[in-house]
């Protein structure tokens, strides 16, 4: 990563940097790039074809009357535009990806080899039972290893993300108290802690439920004495993260779940931070009726990118006869799948939640992930996980504002106390990182904080690249500090954008090109 340690020459290059352009617009071997639509040459393609044989054209009032829009571009051309994209992105290759809550480790390319086995990456979910036993097989033993790590007895593993893993679990909460309660049930309040990723609220109203929030107390945790007050016959569920999305363990959970059970409601655990405890504490001996499981953070497998997610879902006993279609069955004579309602016995499937079964490169890498571990390399990795994040957390302490005291788990959480008086912002630190050659750490979340800096390690990093970051962080605390405002406002100056409007392009995205629309388009980019 080599970054310069004589920050003050630093500062004067920027300066001077920020201020030269070049003929076209190229700062060095980073080129600007134009839309592919402005690349167009009519009638340029990438491919001849021989002249047509001319017919009768049977297309009659279906012909197309308007240009196709397609670009015109070559080969190399489109090559180019593509690659030069490509290179724009910043990705876990490439450096270290601080995200708090959603765990940007290292992919192990033992696990892309074997996702590109033919025998795996050919096969298609219509073909023959009989010519799938292996990737059956998989399937199953992925899903074994995942109860047992978690101590639960049941298994969804269609759901294609932690969201979607969310939505399957509080559809299985909500049919088991339909099918207790009758469909009338006015267990209709979810209970979720204020720290909650924003998910978890959205998915319980989604299911027909009503948030209630629960506040945390002063050491970041689930407020008991709260929770209990909010304890009711009306309640459905508690939705809890543990660790939490403060990255500290919720102290108070078995007797959180005793009182919710006791009160007749569910327990469903956001299992996004599985990462921290995984082989070291089961979910099932806490009492957790469903936990989504998100195999991108946890198991290592691509976010995004390098292909879909995969967010199974495991469930308690009671919870056990309401997962959805599809699942593995091992029989005798082999491996099948059970799909169909006249197959499902006495159980009471929510339905399915995708078609087919589920993410099957993203198994096939959590396996490998599992296998190339083991149950000792699950355990040394969640501890090398919270060993890393409390390395960072001690050496920036005394730089940045921690936001609760004592150790953390697999993620340390600051927030904005340290810039009080400087006039600077959570977002104005976090543009000055980029400048120093670091994605950002997750900004304003959990929301429970002033202006929150959640830092994610993962056990994936070097004793180097921390220190390298603490460096920086250090740095750009004692910088801010000392009243040294511009190099944080006009931050970020070395990336092809500056600031970006992030509120209007989110709000009024421009997500088609249109000629006329073009001139407007560039000037926005400024
Ligand atoms: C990432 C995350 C989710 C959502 O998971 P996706 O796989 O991104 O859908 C939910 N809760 C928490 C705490 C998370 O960090």
């Amino acid at each position: 990563m080599g970054h310069s340690k004589d920050l003050a020459t630093n500062n004067i290059t920027r300066n001077n940097f920020s201020e030269k352009t070049s003929t076209l617009g190229h700062k060095a071997l980073r080129l600007e790039e134009d839309l592919i639509f402005e690349l167009d040459s009519p009638g340029i393609t990438g491919v001849d074809f021989p002249n047509f044989r001319s017919k009768k054209d049977k297309l009659g009032t279906l012909k197309r009357r308007t240009k196709i829009g397609l670009p015109g571009l070559s080969e190399p051309e489109v090559i180019r535009h593509f690659t030069r994209l490509s290179q724009k992105n910043y990705a876990i290759d490439t450096g270290i990806y601080p995200l708090g809550s959603c765990t940007m480790k290292h992919n192990p390319r033992l696990n892309e080899k074997l996702a590109r086995l033919k025998g795996f990456s050919n096969l298609h979910p219509l073909q023959p039972i009989e010519t799938v036993q292996g990737a059956l097989e998989l399937i199953d033993e992925t899903a074994n290893w995942l109860k047992k790590l978690t101590g639960m007895p049941a298994i969804a593993m269609s759901p294609a993300a932690g969201a979607h893993g969310e939505l399957c679990g509080m559809m299985a909460i909500r049919s088991a108290l339909d099918a207790r309660d009758g469909p009338d049930s006015y267990r209709r309040r979810v209970l979720v802690p204020e720290s909650a990723h924003g998910t978890n609220p959205a998915t319980a109203v989604v299911c027909g439920f009503k948030v209630d929030s629960i506040p945390a107390n002063s050491s970041g945790r689930v407020d008991v004495l709260s929770f209990k007050e909010k304890l009711g016959d009306d309640v459905a569920a508690v939705m809890l993260t543990n660790p939490n999305t403060c990255g500290l363990f919720e102290s108070d959970i078995l007797e959180i779940s005793r009182l919710i059970h006791e009160c007749g409601g569910f327990f469903y655990c956001d299992g996004a931070n599985f990462n921290a405890i995984v082989g070291r504490v089961r979910p099932g001996d806490l009492g957790v009726d469903c936990m989504h499981i998100n195999l991108h953070k946890t198991f290592s497998t691509p976010h995004g990118g390098g292909g879909p997610g995969a967010g199974p879902v495991v469930f308690s006993e009671a919870l056990a006869s309401f997962v959805p279609r599809p699942w593995v069955v091992s029989r005798e004579n082999g491996f099948s799948i059970i799909e169909n309602d006249e197959d499902k016995g006495d159980l009471s499937p929510i339905g399915r939640m995708k078609a087919f079964h589920g993410q099957m490169g993203m198994f096939i890498r959590t396996y490998a992930y599992l296998l190339s571990h083991g149950g000792d390399g699950l355990f040394q990795a969640s501890g090398d996980a919270v060993l890393n994040a409390n390395y960072i957390m001690a050496e920036l302490c005394d730089y940045l504002s921690p936001s609760y005291d004592g150790p953390c788990m697999h993620e340390c959480l600051f927030d904005d106390r340290f810039l009080d008086g400087t006039g600077l912002t959570t977002l104005d630190f976090s543009k000055a990182m980029i400048d120093e050659g670091y994605h950002p750490m997750t900004m304003y979340f959990p929301l429970i904080v002033h202006g929150a800096m959640l830092i994610e390690p993962t056990e994936t990093e070097s004793k180097k690249s921390l220190d390298d970051f603490i460096t920086v962080m250090r740095q750009l605390a004692i910088d801010a500090k000392s009243g040294e405002n511009n190099r944080f406002l006009r931050a970020p100056e070395f990336t092809p954008r500056r600031r970006l409007d992030e509120t209007k392009a989110a709000r009024q995205p421009v997500l088609r090109w249109k000629e006329k629309g073009n001139a407007q388009i560039k000037a926005s980019q400024q």
